[in-house]
């Protein structure tokens, strides 16, 4: 139906041009307007209330009304509502998110710098790898290795470092010097007869073959999720952890990141991803579950062998060259603080263990369903891969068309989810309860179920 004249849907049509969204269509069909937040629910302005089980954009760590999150953001603005940290000023929420961020990183960590946003914050790893190698003297090894399918963000350098056709497509994109090893999707990837640990030798095997081609000393990192996220929520194979880090051991100067902005703070099941799968990053990058996205926040976390050749470029040139007006904003930081507290006082990170295997067991019993391939996730993070052959794993064309038609069907019943590709994920605020899990479960079935009888299956 298309909206009433001066209604906001015909409004937002006119004047906004929507992130992530097919322009076209969205002048057919406008937006769905949302009021309201509430716990793990949003309303939109017809009263119609959602599961909102993708914490929005996987990021709503407390749920959508944290009083407390409000409170330490009128505090700080009432006190300083806005102070920079460039040429040696600073304030007290800065220092103190500073200091908790080193403190309850998974590995020894020397110093964090704060971005804006996941993108950011990857871009600047780009642009430190750089300067790194520059300063150590070293200025041929600037060439980082991402993955195939892993997300990375959306600006020039962190959508190169992405390895998904829709955020290069058109933009010129990746940049010179990135480049992308296998997706470590054993379900699409692995071949006839291989086993689950062989998928994972051989992801590590091309990891290391690739470094060799190009030659290691011209590597200066290797990024990946823990978990990928937008990629369609890839979980790794087992061993896969292991062996891609027992290759990045033989090559010591190469630097690995750890991008922590969905896995990081509870989504696993524990505070990072890097704890879940032993990790041992030199870099983590963190964003979205740092301030449940109230306000937006961003942090590269780098350890000491990372920091110590940057500071001493910084010095050689008189400044570090990089900052933003809002970086490390008061105002961010205090929320990202108090959001940090909530977690830990209420111990979302265990609630996000408990309850994930109800969310995982549940999704994991639509695999008898007609029309799902794998049903795959840790913690409170998980996917559900749509086919309409089972044998063959594939969807009707176009490719996301199915999963696009099932997750309208489970939204307008009352849950959001999304759809990546054919893969409808799921990725509830840590404060989820058994109940509204039970609700995600038979509303995606009934989803499922009419988008079968639709199909006629
Ligand atoms: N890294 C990962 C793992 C992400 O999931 C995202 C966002 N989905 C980003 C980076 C980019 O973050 P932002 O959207 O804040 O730029």
């Amino acid at each position: 139906m298309a909206p009433l004249p001066n209604s906001i849907e015909a409004r937002d049509i006119a004047h906004h041009f929507h992130p992530f969204t097919n322009a076209r269509r969205h002048e057919e069909i406008g937006p769905i307007v949302m009021a309201k937040g509430d716990g793990v629910f949003v309303e939109d302005i017809d009263g119609k209330r959602y599961i909102e089980a993708m914490s929005g954009l996987w990021s709503v760590a407390v749920g959508f009304s944290e009083k407390r999150l409000v409170d330490a953001a009128v505090k700080q603005m009432a006190e300083l509502p806005y102070y920079h940290s460039f040429t040696h000023k600073s304030h007290a929420p800065v220092v103190d998110l500073a200091e908790k961020l080193i403190n309850i990183a998974p590995v020894p960590m020397a110093k964090v710098h704060f971005t804006n946003s996941g993108s950011e914050a990857n871009d600047l790893i780009v642009k430190l790898l750089r300067y790194r190698a520059n300063g150590m003297g070293e200025p041929r090894r600037k060439k980082i290795i991402s993955r195939l399918r892993g997300y990375h963000g959306i600006t020039l350098a962190a959508a190169s470092l992405t390895g998904l056709p829709n955020n290069h497509a058109s933009f010129d994109l990746p940049i010179e010097g990135i480049l992308h090893t296998i997706c470590p999707h054993y379900w699409r990837e692995g071949r006839e007869g291989e086993s689950e640990e062989a998928f994972a030798t051989r992801c590590a095997a091309e990891l290391e073959a690739m470094i060799e081609a190009e030659g290691p000393e011209t590597i200066a990192a290797f990024i990946a999720e823990p978990v990928m996220g937008a990629g369609g929520v890839v979980i790794p194979p087992v061993t896969y952890w292991e062996k891609i880090q027992a290759v990045l051991s033989r090559y010591p100067e190469i630097v690995f990141v750890a991008d922590e902005v969905i896995c990081g703070f509870g989504r696993t099941g524990e505070m990072f991803g890097s704890v879940t799968y032993d990790l041992k990053p030199d870099i983590i990058t963190v964003s979205k579950g740092l301030s449940s996205s109230y306000l937006p926040i961003s942090a590269v976390i780098m350890n000491d062998r990372v920091y110590q050749p940057i500071a001493d470029e910084t010095a050689r040139i008189g400044t570090f060259g990089h900052g933003f007006t809002t970086t490390g904003h008061p105002v961010a930081a205090a929320v990202a603080l108090e959001n940090l507290k909530i977690i830990e006082e209420r111990d979302l990170v265990g609630n996000a263990r408990a309850r994930g295997p109800r969310l995982q067991d549940g999704l994991r019993r639509l695999a008898d369903h007609p029309l799902v391939g794998e049903v795959r996730g840790v913690g409170l993070i998980a996917g559900v891969e749509l086919v309409t052959d089972k044998e063959k794993k594939v969807a009707v064309q176009p490719p996301g068309a199915l999963a696009a038609k099932a997750f309208g069907l489970i939204q307008e019943r009352g849950v959001i989810s999304r759809a990546i590709g054919d893969t409808l994920a799921f990725c509830p605020p840590l404060i989820i309860e058994d109940e509204h899990i039970d609700t995600i479960l038979a509303t995606t079935r009934e989803g499922l179920d009419a988008l079968a009888a639709e199909m006629g299956m």
